[in-house]
């Protein structure tokens, strides 16, 4: 293939087909994805004996290599795009935004300041705005910025937070958040440097929601001993049941307490475009920093998260730095520099895909395939309440439910049930043909099944559902009296 070695560049025809190659190989996966295994397993040796080598001086034939990669690698990926993918929070993707995202990284945009792409701030202003009208933040002093994800959006709410309330001094500082908050808040305190004995884990109730009480106890406490409450995380949607905090009260607690309110609906926030989840999610509006991530129930391809903040101040006060060499790129104020208000310099121009597909399908098509998540997912738990297999643990919300094998007549003890249970799901993803995990509700083990997906048929869960009853009854715990 003839290629230029001293500018890294291809032929005109040969980048023509190399592009084209890749877009059929994408369009195939698209249309074929939901025949093939969700799962992929593979040891630390087998993945070394296919790939590992010493970085090739000698060019190779570019079609080549990415029939390599076709072949060998993306098959060997785990499919979090799948129908059958429950677990964890999958992303369900968008065709359209596959190809939003060549394009930004086709023109190489960089999507930090003003001056290098004004086109591209303008449309993560534009997109901001969309999402701060419909978490109801204020949408001339409110603001926001695309992030990688909703770790990293964490990360910069609770950055921001420490800011605005501590400055510099953060010694008596406390963290207040439940049980069930995502692992990625405890990251983001750990690096702010935060110490253990800052942080209040406040244990929720029975439906996984922050206990109000218990919360007022600890603040009341910390007051008496001369520390500083100054940031409070709520739970827009848990990843374990979809719970959502009492946002209201918290709110109010926040407001009385003078306290940073933070709320994590990474998953769960984007249910607000559906009637049922605006109605849970009420009280999201009252958050100072809001954290939702595109790359989940927004159909968004990897990687796209967002915090969103009721005061757009708050970010370039935390932010902004004035080095030199970026000057001459400062602009003016109403021209926004995104390297201002978040970690990164350097970004890609991740507004451009979330513009693209809610441009091309209309907002209206995200409604509802929103909407018909948390429809499967109560389909599916008032079909396993009429089971005598199978038992609601928890039950639908936000589109996520938790359930357990628990034939009736068999009388099983709770660490039967536990071990049953875990077999299932062991075998299931042996069997490569669902992703379903199990989760620790109130110490039993329960399978979880997260159904953000709108390509998830109701033909799928039910397949899944007899793969489960047939594994079961493979379990060793028949085996003997
Ligand atoms: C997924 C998730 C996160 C982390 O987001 P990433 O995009 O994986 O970094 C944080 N909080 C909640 C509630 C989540 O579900």
């Amino acid at each position: 293939m003839p290629m230029d070695q001293n500018t890294l560049t291809l032929s005109e025809e040969d980048m023509r087909k190399l592009g084209y190659q890749m877009i059929d190989a994408i369009v195939a996966h698209h249309k074929t994805q939901h025949e093939k295994r969700p799962l992929a397993l593979a040891s630390r040796e087998e993945m070394d004996s296919l790939f590992l080598e010493e970085a090739p001086e000698k060019p190779s034939n570019a079609n080549e290599v990415l029939e390599f990669v076709v072949e060998k690698v993306l098959t060997r990926s785990t499919l979090l795009s799948h129908p059958k993918s429950y677990a964890f929070v999958p992303g369900p993707s968008n065709y359209v935004s596959v190809i939003g995202d060549a394009l930004a990284t086709g023109y190489n945009i960089f999507s930090g300041s003003w001056v290098t792409s004004p086109a591209a701030a303008e449309l993560e202003i534009v997109t901001i705005q969309w999402l701060l009208r419909l978490f109801g933040l204020p949408k001339k002093k409110g603001g926001g910025i695309f992030t990688s994800g909703g770790s990293m959006a964490n990360l910069t709410a609770l950055a921001t937070a420490r800011n605005i309330k501590c400055g510099d001094d953060f010694s008596k500082a406390v963290i207040y958040l439940s049980d069930q908050t995502h692992s990625s808040n405890i990251k983001a305190i750990r690096i702010l440097g935060f110490k253990k004995e800052q942080i209040r884990i406040i244990p929720t109730d029975n439906e996984f929601k922050l206990s109000l009480n218990k919360l007022k106890n600890c603040i009341a406490k910390d007051r008496l001993n001369g520390l500083h409450p100054f940031c409070l995380i709520g739970n827009a949607g848990t990843t374990n049941t979809g719970s959502v905090d009492p946002l209201t009260q918290l709110s109010k607690i926040c407001k009385e307490e003078d306290i940073w309110f933070h709320i994590d609906g990474a998953y769960g926030g984007a249910a607000m475009l559906s009637p049922k989840g605006k109605k849970l999610l009420k009280g999201i509006s009252k958050a100072d920093s809001l954290t939702v991530d595109p790359h989940k129930w927004f159909f968004q391809p990897y990687e796209m998260g967002c915090l969103l903040v009721r005061n757009y101040r708050h970010l370039t006060h935390t932010f902004t730095e004035r080095p030199e060499y970026l000057k001459d790129i400062e602009g003016n104020t109403s021209e926004i520099n995104f390297y201002d208000l978040g970690v990164q310099l350097t970004r890609r121009f991740n507004a451009l895909k979330f513009y693209m597909s809610v441009k091309t399908f209309g907002l209206n098509a995200f409604r509802k395939a929103i909407g018909s998540g948390i429809d499967l997912a109560e389909r599916l738990e008032a079909h396993l309440r009429q089971s005598k297999q199978w038992q609601v643990v928890f039950p639908a919300t936000l589109a996520v439910i938790n359930f357990r094998y628990h034939p009736i007549e068999e009388n099983l003890s709770e660490s039967q049930l536990d071990e049953l249970n875990h077999f299932i799901s062991e075998q299931v993803m042996e069997s490569q043909l669902a992703l379903l995990a199990t989760t620790s509700l109130h110490d039993q083990v329960v399978l979880r099944m997260c159904l953000i997906n709108p390509r998830t048929t109701w033909e799928d869960i039910q397949h899944t559902l007899t793969l489960c009853e047939a594994f079961a009854k493979q379990s060793s715990l028949w085996a003997s009296p």
